[in-house]
Parts: structure tokens; sequence; C-alpha cells
């Protein structure tokens, strides 16, 4: 494991790839997705700002830590709670790259660790709160039901769900999370305290996001998720952003709006921190 003292400072925003999408279904490919999302950010098509003032290509508080690929099967995910346990010790505020989103379990795991009062607001199409798929407890479908089991927020709320089974939404009524469907939005988030934030790109509309591996039409745009990211009041102190498959991004529009996100979100972090 490195040792990130020297780098990282207390309040300081690490970016980290994570590259694993073994626990996908239908598809591989987001394991690809934390360097094509870096590329985008640095191609020059852009700047690095942020909608606040932010410059992230300005920041001495912005941190790259490049990507880290966890082996095989569960002990990956014992690896991944240790290198984020690790970077949270330094106080630093984590940005992750995905992967797919099995990886938000064991990543939020080590922030339950470090933080007694956490929030999560979880952008998706859908609940994630699979007891199992396909035979897998570990499935990027299952995540939130995990959290929710071993490692509870103070509060669970998801937007954009547009894919509600009967299974998910006893399971939703079991872990008492708050949904909001698509008809709810626009949502205004309202935490009591610090938050950390799960963005499965699928959240969008596949209109402007068609680069990932379960295409869910009637959803949001990336306004619309931009909106609700800005209007959150209390710090992020943790995000993901996951599920880019450039496999099916041919024109790069995905990975755009993961980079776009990224510089919002890391812009959030370092204004309110
Ligand atoms: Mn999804
Ligand atoms: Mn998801």
């Amino acid at each position: 494991m490195i040792n990130h003292n020297k780098t990282l400072k207390p309040g300081m925003v690490a970016l980290l790839g994570i590259q694993l999408d073994e626990n996908s279904t239908f598809m591989s490919g987001p394991s690809e997705a934390p360097d094509i999302i870096r590329k985008t950010l640095h191609s020059g098509s852009s700047n690095l700002c942020a909608e606040n003032g932010v410059d992230l290509s300005n920041e001495p508080r912005f941190t790259d830590l490049g990507n880290f690929r966890p082996v095989t099967g569960p002990a990956g995910f014992n690896q991944i709670t240790a290198e984020i346990s690790n970077i949270l010790d330094c106080q630093a505020k984590l940005l992750v790259l995905g992967g797919d989103h099995s990886i938000t379990y064991p990543i939020f795991k080590a922030y339950k660790n470090k933080y007694q009062t956490l929030n999560i607001l979880h952008f998706d199409a859908h609940p994630d709160l699979y007891d199992e798929y396909e035979g897998n407890r570990h499935s990027h479908a299952c995540p939130f039901a995990r959290i929710m089991e071993n490692c509870p927020p103070n509060h669970l709320v998801q937007v954009g769900i547009r894919t509600m089974t009967p299974h998910l939404r006893s399971q939703a009524e079991r872990f008492d999370v708050k949904s909001i469907d698509m008809d709810q939005n626009p949502y205004s988030p309202d935490f009591d305290g610090p938050v950390y934030l799960s963005l499965d790109l699928d959240v969008l509309d596949p209109a402007f996001a068609p680069g990932v591996s379960h295409h869910e039409p009637g959803g949001l745009s990336t306004r619309d998720v931009l909106k609700i990211i800005h209007s959150v009041r209390a710090p992020i102190v943790g995000a993901d952003i996951v599920e880019l498959n450039p496999k099916r991004d041919p024109s790069g529009i995905t990975a755009m709006a993961a980079s776009k996100f990224l510089k919002e979100i890391a812009g959030h972090m370092i204004r309110n921190n």
C-alpha cells in the first residue's frame, strides 16, 4: 500500500481510479473508464473550471493518486476498504472513478468507520438493492443492500430511480430508503450532515449518456443532475462516479459528462470545505 502522508494534507481532494468490473452484469467495460475520464478532462476540449469558480488546473488542494486495480474476489473488496481507509486517515476527501457500482460498498465501509454521521446521495436509474443478483451478493445490482445491512448511513436518498420491481420496493421499505423517482424531480436535497455522493452515470437519459451498460430511457438530463449537486448545502466528503462503459461511448460524450461531474463535485468539495 502506498503511503500518502507526504502528498495528502487535510482537506485535500484526491482523485483515485478503481479498475474493477468483475461484478458487472450484461457487459464488462467500466474497469477501463478511469483513464478515459482523465484523458477527457485533460484533452484541451474544455477548461478545468467548475461553475463555482474553482479551477482544478491551478488548485493545490486537488491531486490525482492514479489508479488502483484490486485482486479478484472478496479479497479485492478488502483491499479497496484498506486503501480508502489509508487515504481517509490523511483527512482527505476522495473522488473515486469506477469501475462498476459494486465498489461503492467497500468504499463506503471505510467511510463509515471514519465518519459517525454520514448520509448517501445516490444517483441511479436502478436502486441497486437486490439481495443477490444472478447468484452474486456483491453484484453491481446489490451494493446498497450490503451497505444498509453492514454499514448504514443516517439517510440513503436515491434519485432518478425508474426500474423498481416488487422485490426492490420491499427492500427499499425494509431499509427505510428515500426513493425519489423520475416524477418527483426536480429534487432539492436537505441533509442534516455530511454527504457521500454516489453517481451511476445511467441516471442520465441515454440520449445524454449512451456510454453505460444498461440503457434506461426516461432519465435525468446532465443539467438536472448538476442542479441537484449544486444545491447540496452540506459538505460532500466523498464521491464516486461509476459505470462508464467506453465500449458504448464512441463519440466520447458520456466520458465528457463524467468529466463535467468530476469538476463540479471536486469544485463543491473544495469550496465547501
Ligand atoms: Mn444503474
Ligand atoms: Mn448502480
